[in-house]
């Protein structure tokens, strides 16, 4: 009886094993489709400069519009993605689609904008990813101090000196580098001495309950100090209310992005945002 359940325990367990695998490799292979079929989109979520109130720049968000499924989130796929090492396509593409859609927007005469693109840690140890990123700005056209790279802690960790280089290298055309979800990685204190770093993007995590938790609130202002002592500019991520902003204004955060301004845009409804943003200035001028 107990060996009878235990071999059906266990083929309920491979079952649902093998269909994962096979889900996953559907996944892929719907992915290389995806790829050559231009299934891909970028969305554009703002970031605004909290002095100002002004938006003064945006970070590109992969979104995939699935033939059976709809609009994918990159939760459901970038994982898998980061491991099959399809993610380097896909970021060559949100690349590529932001940098045409940023000088598009410079040739109308928009105010500048500063695009920020994520960078998973598989591109960064990729050989090809400086000459892909100078072959993208030169062929569009789009400024290199217009762009920002995003990476994380995590992907900052490994293979050091060679990542140094590289960021050099990309600072040296003019590229700003962000940290993203600052506070969230293992590392933190050596690199912001050792990396050329524009931008720390403060995680969501410390900005959710800044309002009620002292501690997160004191551990906010303790990245901005430092951050503005060593030139960097500091960024909260997920601002979702207002006395959450108020807060920040507070201490001397100097950007913030999140639901509070807007949710992620597809590239035309987010023109449609930055018109209306400057028309509101230009009627009541500061
Ligand atoms: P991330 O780079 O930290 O991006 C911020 C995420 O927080 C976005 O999720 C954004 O929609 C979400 N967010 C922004 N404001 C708020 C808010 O106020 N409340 C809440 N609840 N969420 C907010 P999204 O677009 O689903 O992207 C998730 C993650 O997927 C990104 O986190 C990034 O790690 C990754 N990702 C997205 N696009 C790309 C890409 O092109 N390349 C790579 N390598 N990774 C990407
Ligand atoms: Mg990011
Ligand atoms: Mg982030
Ligand atoms: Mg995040």
């Amino acid at each position: 009886q107990a060996k009878a359940e235990g071999r059906s325990r266990f083929s309920f367990f491979s079952e649902a094993l093998t269909r994962n695998a096979r889900n996953q490799l559907e996944l892929e292979t719907q992915m290389y489709q995806a790829l050559e079929n231009d299934e891909l989109c970028v969305y554009l979520q703002p970031q605004t400069d909290i002095h100002s109130n002004s938006i003064t720049g945006a970070e590109a968000l992969v979104r995939w519009q699935h033939p059976e499924k709809g609009l994918l989130s990159p939760f459901s796929f970038i994982d898998l993605c980061e491991q099959n090492g399809q993610i380097n396509r896909i970021g060559y593409q949100v690349l590529l689609k932001t940098c045409q859609q940023g000088k598009k927007w410079l040739d109308k005469g928009n105010p500048p904008l500063i695009l920020a693109v994520n960078l998973s840690a598989s591109q960064i140890s990729d050989p090809e990813l400086y000459n892909q990123v100078s072959d993208i700005l030169q062929q569009t056209g789009f400024p290199a101090h217009h762009l920002e790279l995003e990476l994380t802690e995590s992907a900052l960790m490994s293979e050091t000196e060679s990542t140094i280089t590289l960021l050099e290298r990309f600072r040296s055309l003019g590229i700003h580098i962000a940290i993203d979800d600052f506070g969230t990685g293992y590392s933190s204190f050596s690199y912001l001495k050792r990396f050329p770093i524009d931008v720390l993007k403060i995680d969501k995590s410390f900005i959710d309950e800044i309002e009620h938790n002292a501690r997160d609130r004191e551990i906010v202002a303790a990245i901005i100090a430092m951050g503005h002592s060593l030139g960097i500019k500091v960024l909260a991520e997920g601002v979702e209310h207002e006395n959450q902003l108020k807060i920040l204004n507070e201490i001397g955060c100097d950007i913030y992005q999140g639901y509070l301004m807007s949710r992620p845009l597809p590239m035309e409804q987010f023109a449609l945002l930055l018109d209306n943003t400057l028309a509101e200035t230009e009627q009541f001028p500061s």
